[in-house]
């Protein structure tokens, strides 16, 4: 186990999600997980980079990496192809280096996105260089793993946190439960004293107007300032979702 994997099973945080079983289908995915861990930053397998965007970070001009791989299948998430942790990168960091030394000026900082980033042991190294570089950190994370955002946080300027349901509900939104890191991480990234957006999808498949306002108490009782709820996308959702809103529509 490397040094910057999260912490072994005992001393997780209850339902914070469990690295991948070591062989899926053959492929040692501890070993890929320790191999990438050796090389930081290089390491990192990230599925895309968009130049530059005004809405990943609000009020900053910044580039999105996109990193692979997701412990949760949310009813809602219109990025398939960006969730198997055992599909390799198809951006080498060396890219986002060489996009970053031409933007000095231009960009305000680099958002890592996912996916869910914190699942990466490089991104500790990837922030603190991105941050060398002069420019700011932006995070967007679900708290799967609260234990590796503990060791980035402090390379990290503002976090984009979603937060998906009341803890009651998450299984029903993630298919893979998750409340108990998820709150973890919110604490977590609260008491760190970082700038935070909690973000909500509003899944009207699951959530209706008394659990959006539950959530809404919630968060508020512990200490959330900045809470945005956003509309599900129905383009590159499942067929399945699709026709459940569709469902809905007819209904009402
Ligand atoms: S946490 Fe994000 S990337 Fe992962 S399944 Fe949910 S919506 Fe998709």
């Amino acid at each position: 186990m490397s040094a910057s994997h999260p912490a072994p099973r005992a001393s997780r945080v209850a339902g914070e999600a469990a690295q991948p079983r070591p062989s899926l289908v053959g492929l040692d995915v501890t070993g890929m997980r320790a191999a990438a861990a050796t090389r930081g930053a290089d390491g990192l397998a990230i599925a895309g980079l968009t130049p530059l965007s005004s809405c990943d970070w609000p009020g900053k001009l910044v580039a999105t990496a996109f990193l692979q791989g997701c412990p949760w299948r949310c009813t809602y998430c219109h990025n398939s192809a960006i969730l198997d942790p055992r599909t390799p990168g198809v951006v080498p960091w060396q890219d986002v280096r060489s996009l970053l030394a031409k933007r000095h000026g231009l960009l305000d900082g680099l958002v890592f996105s996912g996916g869910e980033p914190t699942r990466q042991p490089g991104l500790v190294e990837a922030a603190r260089e991105v941050r060398e570089a002069g420019f700011g950190v932006g995070l967007h994370t679900g708290g799967a793993y609260p234990s590796a955002l503990a060791r980035v946080l402090p390379h990290v300027d503002w976090v984009g946190l979603d937060v998906k349901a009341p803890a009651r509900l998450y299984d029903a939104i993630t298919r893979r439960g998750g409340a108990a890191p998820a709150f973890a991480s919110l604490r977590l990234v609260l008491h760190a004293g970082v700038d935070v957006q909690v973000r909500t999808t509003v899944d009207p498949t699951v959530l209706d107007a008394a659990a959006v306002a539950e959530l809404g108490a919630e968060l508020a009782a512990i200490g959330v300032r900045d809470h945005v709820l956003q509309e599900v996308r129905r383009d590159g959702t499942t067929s399945e979702y699709r026709a459940s809103l569709d469902a809905l529509t007819t209904r009402t």
